[in-house]
């Protein structure tokens, strides 16, 4: 059966008048599959990114089954990765629950337990949370679980990228295990199957678009960079663009992300059209952030990639990849932050010669090849200060090497003609032996070789047979 509308799911009057006063006028993809299943009680995994529907289609069942607010034990339990991700769906639920008089509860680190705990007492029905915080209230003794029913794991990916594992399985050791899952997760790789292997019992999975979809809908661009310098001057450029009204800049570092932010502040943007945010950044920095951004008073936010998680805006009109994640899911997460909701979005990727390595396994997981385009001509290009190059040699170098143990590197070829002759022959021999073509030296745009000119529309041999 077709399903065109909420009413057709057996929900109750409270959660479809709140559905209906937030304008769904239609149930999703994922919401139309994982509704009548999680109704059913069947443990669900689903593979779907933010911007998907995928909050509301674990929300509503779940508001559904807990109903109204009874004891003081809360019945449901979601965990999520980051305290912005926990913020937003503790205001999904609000939403959502509105109506239904529904106690619940957000719990995150950052700030004092005190409110939380006194929350905690007076009873609460469904408890969103990081895993961290949760197990510190939980060894005071604050929580009880013996009533936890349904627990959800939203963005598993992203929690075992964090490295929350540990946590999770003792959260499982402490709650029912007559219960239903959830697992959500934005990618689908062995991690998470093994996950969903260890913690869901016969699930079923639903997976609304292939992992692809985002990236299809997002027009993506590289421009080939040099160095640090010039992807300043390429920002500066794009940023004084009007198009580029509301634009999220992401960097893998917080140190990168403060110098792209005391840049633009000092010369681009005007200081209240700007703000970074980190995980140095305290918490009401951050939420302030988000929400004048959110509103749009703020047309550039510079982020970190786990400050970044979850943020939920329409109409962000870029992406900028200052550089690009060395967790390779996050570009799709980064990338999903633009084209949602049907808006067309822009995502645009700076790339030195060092992280072209890194495109490829990207380019493999979005299965599709990233457009290059050739630097606008008015951006300086600037020469690649010597210890940058070097670093970026050394990257290559420990890539290479990543992929082929036996590979000992251009870097090291300068080196070995200053050792002894039976060492030097030797590192020569294994060379010969184990390692690829070495890099070219040549100065080309990158200074790092003719496969790298800026604007070329030359690719690396390398690339060919990838796919
Ligand atoms: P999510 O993928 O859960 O992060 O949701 C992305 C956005 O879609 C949120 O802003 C939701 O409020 C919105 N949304 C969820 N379900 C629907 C729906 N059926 N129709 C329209 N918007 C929706």
């Amino acid at each position: 059966m077709e399903i065109t509308s909420f009413e057709q799911f057996e929900l109750n009057r409270q959660l479809l008048n709140a559905v209906a006063e937030l304008g769904y006028t239609e149930p999703t993809p994922i919401q139309q599959q994982t509704i009548p299943l999680s109704l059913g009680n069947h443990d669900v995994l689903g593979i779907a990114q933010t911007g998907t529907g995928k909050t509301a289609a674990y929300l509503l069942p779940l508001l559904m089954k807990i109903k109204y607010a009874q004891g003081l034990a809360p019945r449901a339990l979601i965990l999520a990765p980051t305290r912005e991700l926990v913020m937003q769906i503790n205001e999904a639920v609000s939403e959502l629950g509105k109506y239904t008089g529904l106690r619940h509860l957000a719990l995150y680190g950052g700030l004092g337990p005190k409110t939380q705990i006194e929350t905690l007492r007076k009873g609460v029905d469904l408890l969103v949370a990081t895993p961290g915080r949760f197990m510190d209230l939980y060894r005071l003794g604050e929580i009880v679980t013996k009533d936890i029913r349904t627990l959800v794991l939203d963005e598993a990916d992203k929690m075992m990228d964090m490295g929350f594992m540990p946590q999770i399985r003792s959260i499982l050791e402490i709650i029912p295990t007559k219960r239903q899952n959830l697992l959500f997760s934005a990618t689908f790789g062995g991690r998470v199957e093994r996950l969903s292997a260890e913690f869901l019992e016969a699930p079923v999975k639903v997976e609304v678009t292939p992992q692809a979809s985002t990236a299809e809908m997002v027009s993506q661009v590289i421009y080939e960079v040099p160095n640090f310098r010039t992807k300043i001057n390429l920002l500066d450029y794009l940023i004084s663009k009007d198009a580029f009204q509301r634009v999220i800049i992401f960097a893998r570092t917080k140190t990168t992300a403060e110098n792209i932010y005391k840049f633009l502040a000092r010369k681009v943007v005007e200081t209240d059209k700007i703000r970074v945010i980190h995980a140095n950044k305290g918490q009401n920095t951050r939420i302030n952030a988000m929400d004048a951004f959110k509103e749009g008073n703020v047309q550039v936010l510079v982020a970190t990639d786990v400050a970044a998680r979850g943020i939920d805006v329409a109409e962000v009109s870029h992406v900028i990849n200052f550089d690009l994640p060395l967790i390779y899911e996050d570009y799709v997460h980064r990338i999903g932050r633009t084209g949602r909701a049907n808006h067309a979005g822009a995502a645009i990727t700076f790339l030195t010669m060092a992280e072209d390595y890194h495109v490829q396994k990207i380019e493999r997981i979005i299965r599709m090849t990233i457009p290059r385009e050739p630097l606008p001509t008015n951006v300086e290009v600037t020469e690649t200060p010597f210890d940058e190059q070097q670093a970026m040699l050394r990257e290559i170098d420990e890539q290479r090497r990543k992929d082929n143990p036996e590979f000992l590197g251009a870097f090291h070829e300068k080196k070995a003609k200053n050792l002894p002759p039976g060492k030097a022959r030797s590192i020569a021999k294994a060379k010969e032996a184990g390692a690829k073509k070495p890099l070219s030296r040549t100065s080309g745009a990158h200074s790092g070789g003719a496969s790298h000119k800026i604007g070329g529309a030359k690719r690396s041999g390398s690339r060919g047979g990838r796919r």
